[in-house]
């Protein structure tokens, strides 16, 4: 049996950028994928993920958006690829809610270029968009998307080129202590290695045993929606566009906001995506995913009627993917509590923007380093302490 220095349990977001970085290291590394990334069956498909360093979830995450731009960047050269487009991000919602104060303490805390628009100011530039009177917004102007399924190419090609062992349709159904570090069981095959890390997506859960049950794997439906001209929605002169919205009966509480995007059509003559945010259901990973119904579809007409008229009675098609929430809706990040050599990543639903300095702060973790970026935040310990 050959012995790695680290076995990464899912390509996808987390694992690909992971095995990447380690391969690059020199470090022995075997990747191995249920299916062959990039896929529709997880949490990275659909063409686009929106990408911003105003980071209205918390200033923890200032010094890993920071970095993960740049990263992005030098992945771009490196690799003759576009893989980021910048077209603005409004975060738009009433100007005393969360996510209008979270954007406003990270574009501080992190120096981050941005302008506050009221609604009026939000009308006139993009007429699509339709706050109420008393929303405003912050724009950062320079976000925009990445492109997830190349990116996920990207990493993979790197890693290979770089000497990792990647293993696609290949399940893994279980993993064990042994001596001299930790053996992953497959379908097929017994690998052992030094660490582990478990970078599963919403179907981490069971390969993780007592931290597993901290993990919500929710489903997402996905909107498709033909716009009614082709220029005013396209890729840099659309922006993300992400809004808060108070429900009936707000007290302030995060969870009485209902929250949802919309993204930009990529080429001429595509379709704006628009999904929910949260307020999610559940879902069971293992089975294949339901068609979107239509009361999910009637739901997501009913905010574009509110906010972004000009969509709502366009044609829609639809499909699903999958978050994976953590009890506090950060990402788990680090070492199991029951296995210091088993290293768990779940990313809560807004993790693929941070792919390639994730991939640098896992790779130093599986290597016994200490990040350069704090992490402890993140850890799967912190859930322990609170019990
Ligand atoms: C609709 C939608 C929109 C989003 N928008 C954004 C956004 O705009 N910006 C942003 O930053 N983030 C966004 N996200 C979140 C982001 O895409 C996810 O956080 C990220 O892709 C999760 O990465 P992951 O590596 O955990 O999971 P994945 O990328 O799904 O990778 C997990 C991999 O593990 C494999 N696997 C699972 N089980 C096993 C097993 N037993 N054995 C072997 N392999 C296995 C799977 O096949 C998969 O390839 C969005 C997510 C969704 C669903």
């Amino acid at each position: 049996m050959h012995h790695y220095d680290v076995i990464v349990v899912g390509l996808g977001t987390a694992g690909s950028a992971t095995c990447m970085t380690l391969a690059q290291r020199g470090v022995s590394v075997l990747g191995i994928d249920a299916f062959h990334p990039p896929h529709p069956l997880g949490s990275h498909h659909g063409e686009t993920r929106s990408i911003r360093r105003a980071y209205l979830e918390g200033t923890a995450y200032l010094p890993m958006a920071l970095r993960a731009w740049d990263l992005w960047r030098r992945l771009e050269k490196d690799a003759g690829e576009r893989l980021l487009v910048t077209t603005g991000n409004l975060t738009i919602g009433p100007p005393d809610g969360p996510a209008i104060s979270g954007f406003l303490a990270s574009a501080r805390a992190g120096g981050i270029p941005h302008d506050w628009l009221t609604a009026a100011d939000i009308r006139k530039r993009w007429p699509p968009l339709a706050p109420p009177g008393h929303f405003a917004a912050g724009l950062e102007i320079e976000a925009g998307i990445v492109f997830p399924e190349t990116c996920i190419r990207v990493f993979l090609t790197m890693a290979e080129t770089a000497g990792a062992t990647l293993q696609f349709d290949e399940r893994v159904t279980g993993w064990a202590a042994v001596p001299g570090g930790i053996e992953v069981r497959t379908a097929s095959g017994r690998y052992t290695a030094g660490r582990v890390l478990i970078a599963a997506g919403a179907r981490a859960g069971r390969l993780l045993g007592p931290a597993g049950a901290l993990l919500t794997p929710k489903r997402i439906p996905v909107h498709w929606i033909t716009p009614p001209d082709a220029t005013a929605y396209q890729l840099g002169r659309f922006p993300v566009n992400f809004w808060q919205v108070p429900m009936a009966g707000n007290t302030g509480n995060p969870a009485a906001y209902r929250e949802f995007y919309a993204l930009p059509a990529v080429k001429p003559g595509g379709r704006v995506k628009a999904a929910f945010h949260n307020r999610l259901a559940d879902v069971d990973p293992e089975l294949p995913p339901l068609p979107v119904s239509t009361a999910e579809e009637t739901a997501m007409r009913a905010v574009l009627e509110r906010f972004l008229p000009p969509l709502s009675d366009r044609p829609i098609h639809s499909d699903t993917c999958m978050y994976t929430l953590t009890p506090d809706d950060h990402f788990l990040l680090g070492p199991l509590p029951q296995n210091g050599n088993v290293f768990a990543v779940a990313l809560a639903g807004h993790g693929f923007k941070f792919a390639p300095v994730l991939g640098e702060i896992l790779a130093d973790l599986l290597e016994g380093l200490i990040p350069a970026i704090d992490v402890d935040f993140f850890s799967p310990v912190r859930f322990v302490r609170r019990e």
